[in-house]
């Protein structure tokens, strides 16, 4: 009996030496954990060894903790492991930089939007503008744009310029507009100054139809800004926006990077950067003080075009520079959005088409000599056809460019088949679906609305779609996208039955548009989207399954760890 214990235990040793137990070094094993690879054959693994950032191997428990021995041994207990979300479509600088600003989301009327901007104000005594962002007239109970009056009153010094909550409109005080130089005289194509007058009657408010100009020679002398301005109009405060300075814009960038570790984001695509904002990422990356996977769309104009023109593309690990963002026309919140009838709520009013159809065809040329990708913002019918056919007279057929549509809230059935013909993808935002479904018909009658917010129709036409959230007009969690996507429901389980719930995608499609997809959209898929040998080790653990959770259960997902380069960062 005294023999047969060691014995077993030099033939365990011998066995084991012989299948190589633990030759192979990892820097991390993870198990105990049902991974979901989101590959071709959507495969399910137990456990998976990582070593410099990247996944080694992935295989039932015992051939991975067996083969492998690893500094780091991370025990899943038994939950879901997914890649790392990747938001499609989002303005990861620009929510930084909101979290220096008044926050105004969630107001309910105007008087809390100037409560809200008073606090801050006294606050913030530093701060010489004012500046805040966030204000929605439809969730307020007279649905109207304000008008600066009471902000006058309030802060007759310091200028004041309050976002609208999807960054097509703002509204700026007296001491605001000074300060930019608007008058009644300006006229800025593509933007809106509304405008209101004074009649022997008294007070009027009134919605210019084209431009201020117009109005002046109408005849209206004491015609004066109400401070609303829309799209282009507040192009006149870009260089107040630009002017962050470095150190404001790194603390914006380390903020927002703490917020979207925390719910489970390890790559952003931003739609909309300046050259020096790029830059400035790159370094906070170089230095490891930026951890964040970027894909940044280069905003369109002429000085950052020249830039890249004259240096190419960048494909690093953690930033990716290939692709231009332009706006082909402003949001549906704020009738901005180009639509091909009048506005159902709005009669004669087609909404804004932010440049021309030549600028539009120039950018698309200079995309394709430069190997640039396109993503133009396209929210109404008519923007939708009109760049679909930039895109086509330029691309002349399938390819592998990958150009994209971002939103595509509203395309007409008839301009849909050219998404195939073209190779275009659609990226859209499914809480836009969810959060603008309570008013979203009253600006496009009953018959447009069957057409809009389509994403599994969007979705049939390449077999692929791209999902994002463009935070910080919504909220940055990815769990919300899916749910919005699935459920078609808000956060609060609006509306039962889901809005519109036949364009609701399978949960297997939507967990794509948040990995692998969004990795094609921004040819990053040999590195990301999936759990594969080879790929970056960028992952989440989430309490549920989202695949098979009941809506309740669903309601409840929450990201518990998230991990970049095979390092925990939440
Ligand atoms: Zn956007």
């Amino acid at each position: 009996m005294n023999m047969t214990r060691p014995s077993f235990f030099f033939v365990l040793s011998i066995l084991l030496c012989a299948c190589g137990f633990k030759q192979e070094q990892a820097d991390l094993v993870v198990h105990n954990a049902l991974i979901h690879a989101v590959d071709e054959g959507n495969s399910m693994h137990q456990a998976m060894a990582i070593r410099n950032g990247r996944i080694v191997e992935l295989g039932p428990e015992r051939q991975i903790m067996n083969k492998y021995s690893a500094g780091q041994v991370l025990d899943a207990a038994g939950r879901h492991v997914y890649p790392g979300f990747i938001d499609g479509h989002c303005h990861f600088l620009g929510y930084g930089l909101n979290k220096q600003k008044v926050d105004l989301s969630g107001t309910k009327s105007w008087e809390e939007v100037l409560e809200r901007t008073v606090a801050f104000a006294k606050a913030h005594p530093e701060k010489t503008w004012i500046m805040g962002r966030g204000w929605d007239q439809n969730d307020w109970a007279a649905k109207e744009f304000p008008d600066r009056t009471e902000l006058d009153l309030l802060f007759p010094d310091r200028p004041v310029l309050l976002q609208r909550v999807d960054g097509h409109a703002a509204i700026a005080n007296a001491t605001a507009l000074h300060h930019a130089g608007v008058t009644s005289e300006m006229r800025i194509a593509g933007g809106q100054i509304l405008g209101r007058f004074t009649t022997t009657d008294g007070d009027r408010s009134w919605t210019p139809p084209e431009d201020v100009a117009e109005i002046v020679h109408m005849g209206y002398p004491f015609w004066e800004p109400t401070g609303v301005l829309m799209d282009n109009a507040f192009s006149v405060f870009q260089t107040i926006f630009d002017e962050a300075d470095e150190a404001t814009k790194r603390a914006a960038l380390l903020d927002a990077q703490r917020a979207c570790f925390a719910v489970g984001l390890t790559m952003v695509c931003d739609a909309g950067l300046d050259t020096g904002s790029i830059a400035l990422i790159q370094r906070m990356q170089r230095e490891g003080e930026l951890k964040m996977r970027v894909y940044a769309m280069v905003t369109d104009a002429p000085g950052n075009l020249a830039h890249f023109a004259s240096r190419g593309p960048i494909q690093e690990e953690r930033l990716v520079v290939r692709s231009v963002k332009v706006y082909a026309d402003g949001a549906l919140g704020s009738r901005g959005a180009l639509l091909k009838a009048p506005y159902s709520d709005l009669p004669g009013h087609h909404g804004l088409q932010l440049a021309t159809r030549e600028h539009f065809a120039e950018v698309a040329k200079w995309c394709k000599a430069n190997g640039f990708q396109m993503n133009t913002h396209c929210i109404g019918d008519s923007a939708n056809k009109l760049l679909l056919d930039v895109y086509a007279e330029v691309l002349g057929g399938t390819n592998d460019l990958r150009w994209r549509i971002e939103h595509g809230q509203v395309v007409s059935p008839a301009d849909r088949p050219r998404f195939a013909s073209y190779s275009i993808i659609p990226s859209v935002q499914p809480t836009h679906a969810t959060s603008d479904g309570p008013w979203a018909q009253d600006r496009l009658g009953p018959e447009r609305i069957k057409h809009a917010y389509a994403y599994e129709e969007l979705r049939q036409l390449m077999g692929m779609v791209a999902l994002g959230t463009d935070f910080p007009v919504e909220g940055i969690d990815p769990l919300q996208t899916f749910r919005s996507a699935v459920l078609r429901q808000d956060a609060q389980g609006w509306p039962e039955g889901g809005y519109h719930p036949e364009n609701a995608l399978s949960p297997a499609d939507a967990l794509k548009g948040m990995t692998i997809w969004n990795a094609l959209a921004s040819f990053t898929e040999k590195d990301l989207g999936s759990l594969e040998p080879g790929k970056f080790a960028d992952f989440v653990i989430v309490d549920q399954d989202l695949l098979r959770a009941a809506p309740e259960a669903l309601r409840k997902a929450r990201v518990r760890e998230t991990y970049l380069h095979g390092e925990k960062v939440y």
